[in-house]
């Protein structure tokens, strides 16, 4: 994939405080508008339950393994002083009367027993937490994330994803997986801006609160979309005049959209009022990140 002189070159997260708000349809199709103006590399890293390429079906994706390194305790050596158990923050490495337990998943690779080990008796293992899925197709570059099921170690494939050595040019669009902790916060960190996505309910406003919280304690620079909004309820804009946070655009609850979403459809593809909401929104983002740089 090659950069074009009309790239847009931002990076840009799609967040929401919980999970079905709408993300994936925000990304997809700020991808999609994108790329009409040059290349967007796409990453999604929602990796419970990766679904942008479903939209992209056209994009084959290669698989890759992610592991992480896990402690292995040679018996033999082991003398059972107990010091890795005392490093170790996570609980992950136990001494018992007579022999030393791992447990891989509350293992955080930190090497702290491996390297404080008085006899030398910890070595690095290798434990698969999940894959690596990427491919591109003209000026798209799809990267996402799959965790292993039964795997904990969301946050340490995120950072993976965002360092796998592809040619990350023009547009970048992270799409979060949802919820207010660390993977978030691994998610959005070193980006220049985030598109929070909110729905109107009790919920969805609860859970967009907490996000906004997230944000403003890490000083990171976002704004909202409201996506179903129904008029009459403006529940959203209420509590973002209060807080003085800015609404980047409104989705509105449309039957159309919902249908052609359920079926693996772009809906800036099909419904033209609906493209130019997100070309009106890749603008605004645009003109947000320059003023920010300029
Ligand atoms: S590598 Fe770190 S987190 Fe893992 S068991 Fe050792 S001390 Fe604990």
């Amino acid at each position: 994939m090659d950069t074009e002189e009309g790239d847009v070159k931002m990076k840009i997260a799609v967040a929401s405080g919980k999970g079905g708000t709408g993300k994936t349809l925000i990304s997809t199709n700020l991808a999609r508008v994108a790329l009409e103006q040059g290349s967007v590399t796409l990453f999604d890293l929602d990796v419970e339950e990766p679904n942008a390429h479903l939209f992209f079906s056209e994009v084959e994706q290669k698989s890759e393994p992610v592991e992480k390194m896990i402690p292995v305790v040679d018996v033999s050596i082991c003398e059972l002083s107990g010091v890795c158990s005392k490093v170790c923050e996570y609980h992950a490495i136990i001494t018992l009367a007579n022999q030393v337990m791992v447990f891989p998943e509350l293992c955080h690779s930190c090497y702290g027993c491996l390297e404080m080990c008085p006899s030398k008796a910890i070595s690095e293992g290798k434990k698969q937490i999940g894959m690596i899925k990427h491919g591109a197709k003209d000026h798209l570059q799809l990267i996402s994330g799959l965790l292993k099921v039964g795997e904990s170690a969301t946050t340490a494939l995120i950072r993976d994803v965002k360092k796998f050595p592809i040619q990350k040019s023009g547009l970048q669009i992270y799409d979060a997986p949802p919820g207010t902790s660390c993977p978030v916060i691994e998610t959005v960190k070193d980006l220049d801006y985030v598109i929070l996505v909110g729905e109107p309910t009790p919920f969805g406003l609860h859970d967009l609160n907490l996000l906004v919280q997230v944000l403003q304690e890490i000083g990171q620079p976002f704004g909202v979309v409201v996506n179903k909004a129904v008029t009459g309820n403006d529940r959203i804009e209420q509590y973002c005049a209060q807080k003085g946070l800015e609404i980047l655009a409104h989705i509105p609850l449309r039957s159309d959209i919902a249908g052609a979403y359920a079926k693996g459809q772009l809906v800036s593809e099909v419904l033209p009022d609906v493209k130019q909401i997100f070309q009106e929104l890749l603008e605004t983002v645009t003109r947000k990140v320059n003023g920010a740089v300029a």
